[in-house]
């Protein structure tokens, strides 16, 4: 694994496991090839996803069932299908009504906020942890 942000590799690595039989077992494992070893669960960290359907929030397009809106203009089309297919310099955005942005923007008050008390990832404990070291 990989820390981005400090571009440094980790002292781990992810491994996908199928979820069959004795798989629990491998939380026992101690030492794998001769190193010392410590299993635990990866955890993704949450992360507002935005529709590109519809434009809003904690929903992929594959699942959504309300009526397309887009990104770009706030027609009743999804954004693929805009005829608007350049990038706007002075775009509006569709969900809080601010110009000079569009709807995915981080910055826009509209978009949910991750409280930031949230699970760190292992990756960044153990950048931590490094740090101190
Ligand atoms: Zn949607
Ligand atoms: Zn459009
Ligand atoms: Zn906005």
């Amino acid at each position: 694994m990989r820390n981005y942000k400090l571009k440094k590799l980790l002292p781990m690595f992810l491994l996908e496991i199928k979820k069959t039989g004795n798989y629990k077992k491998i939380y026992n494992e101690r030492i794998i090839c001769y190193f010392r070893t410590k299993i635990e669960t990866y955890r993704r960290k949450p992360k507002a996803i935005i529709c590109y359907n519809c434009s809003g929030f904690y929903h992929a397009a594959k699942n959504c069932y309300l009526k397309p809106k887009c990104i770009k203009c706030g027609g009743e089309h999804a954004t693929r299908d805009c005829i608007i297919k350049e990038k706007l310099p002075e775009p509006k955005c569709v969900n809080c009504g601010e110009s000079g942005h569009i709807a995915s923007w981080k910055g826009c008050k509209a978009f949910p906020v991750i409280p930031k008390r949230s699970i760190r990832s292992y990756a960044d404990a153990a950048a931590g942890k490094m740090e101190k070291n």
